[in-house]
């Protein structure tokens, strides 16, 4: 350690999300000293669609980090490094100057689903996806490059480059193309065991590997600001920024979840689960995705559509009468349709609900599926249906656990986070479902501080990442419940079997529905 850097007390986490970029000031024991965030909008004029303007994106990142400087009242010479973390899949086209010849085309486009099929189907996809650990997705940039090629070939053939997001904002900043290996390898063209981009990714593709940024590690740092953007921003012409990782894999740090057998469940609108392990490791089912974090750190996982948008669901369509009641109680209407799913015991009286209202991602990969309530009978209530969604969406993350667990190994404990962690009674569940302690992490920001974990580790100021545990406070903690758990386990059975004979005729009500729909 050199004087130099002790006497920089503080980090800068800079974090560009699909809705916001938020910039945190953390100083050298976790604590965050100062944040801003900066929102822009999503842009879908079509419901595949979904789009940003990666210009807007770049000014939000300048200042973010002006402001968050501002905010803390620190100067340029105290501010270690600049670490970032970035949401996963982007692709913008870029012509010789590095201006956009696209929007920024979000992990949330699906306008390449048919170019994904026909890569399942006919072009190999599940040896790509075995090399790349990207499931072939509409999700991914290599699906969206052969939706380009073959749709905007003026595009695909005339760019210069093809970036993410982050990537963007660096070659403004540096004039420089590189992309961190983390990011690459959600980019479905990056192959996991050599650490270069896939040769047969990019033969399919018919893409030459100059027009992909240069993958470096995450601890990369680029250095030589202008001086008037690094006057801008409040920092040093040599403020060292270092390039980090996806917001996905920072968040498992940041949380604290990056031993053996820990695993972070995120449910918001949609929900994930993921693991870190020491090497990349791809399923041979397909069903889980393998992100790098940083040398001998990777995380695999699986991320589940129907998450708690199934229980806003519930509020807005199902219990709209009882959350009328709870507004004119005062009540937030999660609160009051919780307090009544626990007046029904585990398992809601034999009703199960399959909530597959968007059709589902991990680990099936079946947009066909969809909602079932089975078992129904006079006896059930609207709370038995509500307890029914929440049991429902658990079992989701449980099927992604059952997956995970089969190729990183036994659950110890999982880490909880997402908007369902606001319920006590949610949270429980899970504990109960899974068979596994929950433990709820105090700070909602998981990505940002494990940027700043990296960013200390990159410089070289710490050896590991052992010294998050003391950044993590845990919030609350829930044991299993043995009696519950025994509920959960015989009804787990019932729901995998219900799902797997369902399958057929999922395809065939959402082709009936596309035909229907169509016809109205
Ligand atoms: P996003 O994915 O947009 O970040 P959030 O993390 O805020 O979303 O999660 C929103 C979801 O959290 C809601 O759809 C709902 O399922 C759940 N949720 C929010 N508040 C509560 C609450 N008080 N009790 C139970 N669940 C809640």
């Amino acid at each position: 350690m050199t004087n130099e850097t002790t006497t920089k007390p503080y980090i800068l986490a800079a974090d560009i999300g699909t809705t916001s970029t938020k910039t945190l000031v953390i100083d050298r024991a976790g604590r965050v000293v100062a944040s801003h965030a900066i929102e822009y909008p999503l842009h879908t004029p079509r419901p595949e669609i979904a789009e940003q303007d990666p210009l807007e994106i770049y000014q939000a990142v300048v200042l973010g980090i002006q402001t968050a400087v501002r905010k803390a009242g620190i100067s340029a010479s105290e501010v270690l490094c600049v670490s970032f973390s970035s949401a996963m899949h982007s692709l913008i086209a870029v012509d010789k100057e590095g201006h956009p010849l696209t929007a920024c085309i979000t992990w949330a486009d699906n306008r390449s689903s048919e170019q994904s099929a026909r890569i399942k189907r006919e072009l190999g996809g599940h040896e790509i996806y075995l090399r790349t650990g990207t499931p072939i997705h509409p999700m991914s940039p290599l699906t969206k490059l052969l939706w380009m090629k073959e749709n905007d070939p003026a595009t695909f053939e005339g760019a210069y480059k093809f970036l993410g997001i982050k990537e963007f904002v660096f070659a403004r900043l540096f004039g420089r193309y590189v992309i961190d290996h983390s990011i690459a390898s959600a980019t479905g063209m990056f192959n996991l065991r050599h650490l270069t981009w896939d040769e047969g990714a990019l033969a399919l593709l018919g893409l030459p590997a100059d027009k992909l940024p240069e993958p470096v590690p995450t601890t990369y740092k680029l250095q030589g600001l202008r001086a008037a953007d690094a006057a801008e921003m409040g920092l040093e012409t040599d403020t060292p920024f270092v390039v980090g990782a996806s917001d996905g894999v920072l968040a498992n740090l940041g949380a604290g979840a990056y031993e053996p057998g820990i695993y972070s469940v995120t449910i918001g609108t949609s929900g994930a689960v993921r693991g870190v392990v020491d090497r990349p490791i791809t399923d041979p089912k397909g069903r889980l995705f393998c992100y790098a974090l940083v040398e001998g750190f990777w995380v695999i996982g699986g991320a589940i559509n129907n998450g708690g948008i199934m229980f806003r669901w519930v509020r807005d369509q199902l219990a709209t009468l009882e959350a009328q009641e709870a507004r004119s109680r005062g009540m937030d209407p999660y609160d009051y349709l919780t307090e009544l799913a626990e007046k029904v015991p585990a398992g809601s009286e034999g009703l199960l609900f399959l909530p597959f209202l968007l059709g589902e991602r991990a680990p099936y990969w079946n947009a066909n599926a969809r909602g079932v309530f089975f078992g129904l009978s006079m006896s059930h209530e609207k709370k038995h249906m509500i307890r029914s969604v929440l049991e429902g969406v658990i079992f989701r993350i449980h099927s992604v656990v059952q997956a995970l667990e089969e190729v990183g190994g036994p659950t110890a404990e999982v880490r909880a986070s997402g908007g369902f962690a606001r319920s006590a009674f949610w949270r429980q569940m899970m504990a109960d479902v899974l068979g596994t302690p929950v433990t709820v992490p105090e700070s909602y920001e998981s990505s940002g501080l494990g940027a700043a974990q990296l960013g200390l580790y990159a410089m070289g100021e710490i050896k590991d990442f052992s010294r998050v545990h003391e950044w993590v406070q845990t919030g609350s903690r829930h044991a299993v419940d043995p009696a519950n758990h025994l509920v959960y386990k015989e009804l787990a059975q019932i729901y995998m079997s219900v799902y797997e004979q369902l399958v057929g005729n999922f395809d065939a009500i959402s082709a009936f529905q596309h035909k229907h729909a169509s016809a109205r």
